[in-house]
């Protein structure tokens, strides 16, 4: 099978890439380096069936070429990291509805399977634990830019199930929930690469707000194995599915816990939201998927121990040198 894959230099996407090669699927990347990088890719390159585009998903005669050349599509280019979106609103908007639009669009020309890539952050400020698909979605209000993303991506959804329901396009939805990994840059404020480098460091390990949030962190590998199983099943058709890990943790036992595996003498602070952020952030008190549906169709659900996860992540930083002076 030949997939294409949007955004497949990112941190996600590349992990994706290298499992579908070593499954034997052939693979052609598209991404326009914005957030992702050929680092993630380097070790692919050359590969039998491995190829690669640099060039934007919103692009639409390069986008259809690409699409009718695959026999289906994962589709996770997109603006993501809360920090990118609060800073470039008017961006994110754009790229996410604009470049689902796009493959989508060359989807329905040719009938191709789509994965369409999602977040839990759809599911907004609900407390309900745990999120389940069919749940409400309780988005804050418009003046708030990070509530853009959450709605650019549940418009993502509504508009793949519009073409599988009007056009008969295959399409898949998947609510990825927080996803670590190597690879993974805290560059746009991602909480599990900040903690390990400043614990690698022996800086102060910044905990936001009162560090009572809760979030489940999955390992990349699971992320990717629950997709491509999505990906390749037929009861998956038209339908969306959380896919995360659904231990909870608070975020000072996050803290606590990457400090204790780094080994490392980095005291934990509290910094309030209004330092931490722009003025009028609200962050998500809990977010715990229900995977119910996802370990039903699929026979899997993400396992890997945050320990683990943490361990990867501090051996993926440290073959980096971050912490070495
Ligand atoms: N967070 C934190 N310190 C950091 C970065 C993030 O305490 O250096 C918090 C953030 O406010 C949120 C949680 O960690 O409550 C997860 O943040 P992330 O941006 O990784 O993901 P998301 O908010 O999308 O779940």
């Amino acid at each position: 099978m030949k997939v294409l894959v949007t955004g497949g230099a990112g941190f996600i996407g590349s992990h994706l890439s290298e499992r579908l090669l070593d499954r034997g699927d052939e693979v052609m990347v598209l991404d326009d380096l914005s957030t992702g990088s050929m680092d993630n890719l380097q070790h692919l390159v050359g590969e039998d069936g491995f190829d690669h585009r640099i060039g934007s998903a919103l692009d639409e005669s390069l986008v259809t070429e690409l699409v009718d050349d695959a026999d289906c599509t994962v589709h996770l280019a997109a603006a993501v990291g809360v920090r990118l979106i609060i800073e470039r609103p008017t961006h994110t908007i754009e790229t996410n509805v604009g470049a689902t639009d796009t493959v989508l669009k060359a989807a329905s020309k040719s009938q191709k399977r789509v994965l369409v890539a999602s977040t839990s952050e759809v599911y907004g400020k609900s407390t309900a634990v745990p999120f389940t698909e069919d749940d409400d979605l309780n988005l804050g209000p418009t003046t708030c830019s990070r509530w853009a993303y959450a709605c650019s991506k549940a418009l993502d959804e509504w508009l793949a199930f519009a073409y599988h329901r009007e056009k008969g396009v295959p399409v898949v939805c998947v609510r990825f929930f927080n996803t670590v990994g190597p690879r993974q840059i805290g560059r746009y404020g991602m909480v599990v690469p900040n903690f390990v480098t400043q614990a690698l460091r022996g800086q102060p390990i910044t905990v936001y707000g009162d560090g009572e949030q809760t979030r489940c962190f999955g390992h990349v590998q699971d992320t990717v194995e629950a997709s491509l199983r999505l990906l390749d099943s037929d009861e998956a058709v038209g339908d969306v599915f959380n896919v995360g890990s659904d231990r909870e943790v608070t975020i000072m036992q996050l803290a606590e816990i990457v400090k204790e595996r780094a080994k490392s003498d980095s005291e934990i602070v509290l910094v309030p939201y209004e330092q931490a952020y722009a003025e009028g952030f609200e962050d998500m008190p809990t977010r715990v998927p229900d995977v119910t549906k996802l370990e039903r169709v699929t026979g899997f659900r993400p396992r890997t121990s945050l320990e683990q996860i943490i361990d990867d992540v501090l051996a993926d930083l440290r073959a980096k040198g971050v912490g070495t002076p």
